[in-house]
């Protein structure tokens, strides 16, 4: 089969056996994969993987072959994966039901071969149906929602959050606009994009901030909450250098939240923090059943979201739209 494979070095296309499955595993063809923030990260090394690595870990496809294991009920549905695997649901997280933290597990597409490639076995505790009403490429936004909705598991919400900041409006943070839109929670969103700062007031975020502009960012929040700063500041930036506009638009006895996979160290100012009491959260892959009914009742968006389709033979042209592109949020492979 075809495969996106990246080498330690380069990207490439490559001929590579068909994987085949195990009795508790399922065979997909996949028909769909989103480049995520966290590919670029592997690419530009920021993010050490094993290689050589087929990328690809926000994908769609049909069940096409099913382990003696496995439910034959798998057969020809339309289905997502989760990504954590080799779960052994036996260790102190697995008891727990923390499977997403499990002390054995393998991120496909990051710790082992995952999506961008013509077909993929996975375990069929992964699988997570379609509906119809949802396409294949709408499908691959059901794992970056679902961790849009983690930050709401993780970090519950008390009586006095009421105005939350988002820096970074990429794929990530215009999802994370929409969750918390349903949350009640009144919304002051931050970028560099106009487009995407236009976006997130389309969804209905309250008011917009232009990084781009040159204003002080933490003053201009303060500005917007009787100079106290928002209740709650999310990351989705992706940029280390942004944490301390973040930090310092939070209000005392606030909270923090990254999203953002930096894959590089990054420096804050923790006396601040330690004096103004503030709680950092954070957050990773959430429930894909809360994601699924999001998109199925048409309370989140994302066809605005895709910004272009490619096909696989023209990955390197993707990757390289993703960089070039300042008001990218996502690009879809199609297969
Ligand atoms: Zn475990």
């Amino acid at each position: 089969m075809k495969a996106v494979v990246f080498d330690g070095q380069n990207l490439m296309i490559k001929n590579v056996e068909d994987p085949k499955i195990n009795d508790s595993q399922v065979l997909i063809r996949v028909k769909s994969v989103g480049i995520c923030g966290t590919d670029l990260a592997i690419l530009n090394k920021s993010l050490a993987t094993p290689t050589p690595l087929i990328l690809g870990h926000e994908f769609s496809g049909d069940v096409i072959e099913v382990g003696s294991e496995v439910d034959k009920k798998w057969l020809n549905k339309r289905v997502t994966s989760e990504i954590n695997t080799n779960i052994d649901f036996d260790c102190y997280y697995c008891k727990q039901s923390n499977y997403t933290q499990c002390l054995s597990r393998k991120a496909l597409g990051i710790d082992i071969d995952g999506a961008l490639a013509e077909f993929i076995a996975v375990e069929s505790y992964l699988l997570h149906e379609i509906p119809d009403s949802i396409s294949y490429d709408d499908a691959t936004f059901i794992e970056p929602l679902a961790a849009a909705y983690q930050i709401f598991e993780v970090m519950p919400l008390d009586k006095n959050d009421k105005v939350m900041a988002i820096f970074g409006l990429g794929k990530l943070g215009l999802l994370i606009t929409q969750v918390a839109l349903l949350k009640g929670l009144q919304l002051i969103t931050v970028d560099d994009s106009q487009k995407k700062i236009d976006l997130a007031k389309h969804f209905g975020a309250h008011y917009q901030l232009n990084r781009s502009e040159g204003v002080h960012i933490p003053s201009e929040i303060k500005n917007l909450t009787n100079g106290l700063g928002a209740d709650i500041v999310l990351d989705a930036t992706g940029n280390p250098d942004a944490l301390k506009d973040i930090i310092d638009s939070c209000r005392t006895r606030g909270k923090v939240h990254i999203k953002s996979t930096h894959g590089v160290n990054a420096k804050i100012n923790l006396t601040d923090m330690v004096v103004r009491e503030l709680t950092l959260y954070t957050s990773r892959c959430g429930p894909f059943d809360k994601a699924i009914e999001g998109l199925e009742s048409g309370k989140i968006k994302v066809d605005k979201l895709i910004s272009k389709k490619f096909e696989l033979e023209d990955i390197e042209e993707a990757v390289a739209y993703y960089n070039r592109s300042h008001d990218h949020i996502k690009s879809i492979i199609h297969l």
